[in-house]
């Protein structure tokens, strides 16, 4: 499913190419980390370190079905990372989901807390189930049956899991009040993205498409376009794609076409993106939304427009159509939407693709002051919410950019470096034990 890239064409690339593979998230994840930690003249000892996760779980979870059957799933949490501070990532109900992809994003949730600068390592998890199969109190006895599997490992200063694809803050909800009852005490710490009555941050069902319009802002101010003559395709219409197209909206942008999993719609003169729901809570809502034109998911991102936006899932910028993706500017919404082959492509043809770990990082950003609001026990404001992650994101992008202008690399390898310069130097401060 998820999968990036970086800018060189080296041989593991091509080969990957030729034989036309999906690269899996492990394999991007430690090539992308070789490739940025030789631009950096990183330790090759702690490299070695990183390309590793620390511990990866995995537990059978048993669910009696709903006609009486037992089913069996299998659930994952790879812990790749805990230099910075307690690992933290989020937890995906999808078909897809194995121990390499729960690995590879848990390396990104390390790289993403580090570019961010907040004290949390990295991880990822997950059951390979689809959740669209299951009744609610299936999902409810799954959540709960999978948090007892894995709470020795999970905890407020140990791991704190988060929403992803296929979980939402009632799935958030469930894994607290499960952890919390065998615990004894009321733990809203041990999870973030949670409804805001049980102990969640206001802002943070929002936060990722926040910061990727925040930063989709700063990168067409940083090329010298202004945001009101901008036209922005945006693929994906669930929570970071329909608030990203609707703050870009409001800032003056020209959104000109939204999709779903069902396909996309297109006008040219901008599109009304408050008026369409998000897919969560309307499945249909974008393709029976007026517009002159639809458009397939594949068109949409090849579409004339300034800005393209893929914030739905992986691998959907490819060796096929990068040559033909028309956009002055890529931000990734997603995790890893380009394959390594696109990323080489784009950075050949001077694209500037704006990195996941960093454009995204606003919905880990707002988990931290979650769990700082979790352990004062006391809860902020929506504005001061959104005020703070306004602050982290330009700061975050403030250093990313210094990289970029500092080598001569691509954007996701300036965010590397910043990422691994604070992750190496916390490794070598910290030393190796025994
Ligand atoms: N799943 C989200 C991500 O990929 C958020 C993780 C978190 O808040 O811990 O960044």
């Amino acid at each position: 499913m998820a999968s990036t890239p970086d800018s060189t064409h080296d041989a593991d690339e091509t080969t990957n190419a030729e034989s036309e593979e999906p690269e899996s998230a492990l394999e991007t994840a430690r090539r992308q980390l070789q490739h940025a930690a030789e631009q950096l003249d990183i330790d090759q000892n702690i490299v070695e370190r990183l390309k590793h996760p620390k511990k990866v779980h995995e537990v059978a979870v048993p669910i009696e079905r709903d006609n009486g059957d037992v089913e069996v799933y299998t659930g994952y949490r790879a812990q790749h990372d805990s230099v910075r501070g307690p690992f933290k990532g989020g937890l995906r109900y999808h078909p897809d989901v194995t121990r390499e992809e729960c690995v590879g994003l848990g390396m990104w949730m390390t790289w993403k807390c580090a570019v961010m600068d907040i004290p949390f390592g990295g991880a990822k998890g997950g059951i390979a189930v689809n959740p669209k199969d299951l009744s609610d109190d299936e999902k409810e006895q799954l959540t709960r049956r999978f948090t007892d599997e894995i709470r020795a490992v999970i905890g407020p200063t140990k791991d704190i899991p988060a929403p992803d694809m296929g979980t939402d803050p009632q799935t958030m909800a469930w894994l607290m009040d499960a952890y919390s009852m065998q615990e004894g005490e009321t733990i809203p710490g041990v999870v973030t993205g949670k409804p805001p009555i049980v102990g969640g941050s206001k802002g943070r069902d929002g936060a990722p498409g926040r910061s990727v319009a925040i930063i989709t802002r700063e990168a067409i101010d940083y090329y010298d376009k202004n945001i009101k003559e901008t036209s922005i395709a945006v693929q994906g219409f669930g929570s970071v794609g329909s608030n990203a197209a609707k703050l870009l909206d409001d800032w003056g942008a020209n959104v000109v076409a939204v999709s779903d999993v069902n396909g996309g719609i297109y006008d040219p003169n901008g599109l009304d993106t408050h008026a369409i729901p998000p897919h969560d809570e309307e499945p249909e809502a974008v393709m029976t939304h007026e517009a002159p034109e639809t458009v397939t998911n594949d068109e949409l991102l090849e579409l004339d427009v300034d800005v393209v936006i893929p914030a739905a899932i992986g691998n959907v910028l490819t060796e096929d159509n990068a040559d033909d993706i028309t956009a002055d500017i890529v931000i990734e919404g997603a995790n890893g939407p380009t394959t390594s082959t696109a990323s080489a492509i784009f950075a050949e043809r001077d694209v500037p693709v704006i990195p996941d770990i960093l454009a995204n990082a606003g919905g880990v950003t707002v988990s931290y002051f979650e769990w700082l609001q979790d352990i004062n026990r006391r809860a902020w404001s929506l504005e001061r919410v959104n005020d703070e992650l306004e602050t982290e994101m330009l700061a975050a992008w403030a250093d990313v950019r210094t990289e970029f202008e500092a080598h001569d690399v691509t954007w996701r390898d300036a965010a590397y470096i910043v990422a691994l310069s604070r992750i190496a130097d916390a490794h070598d401060t910290r030393g190796l034990w025994p």
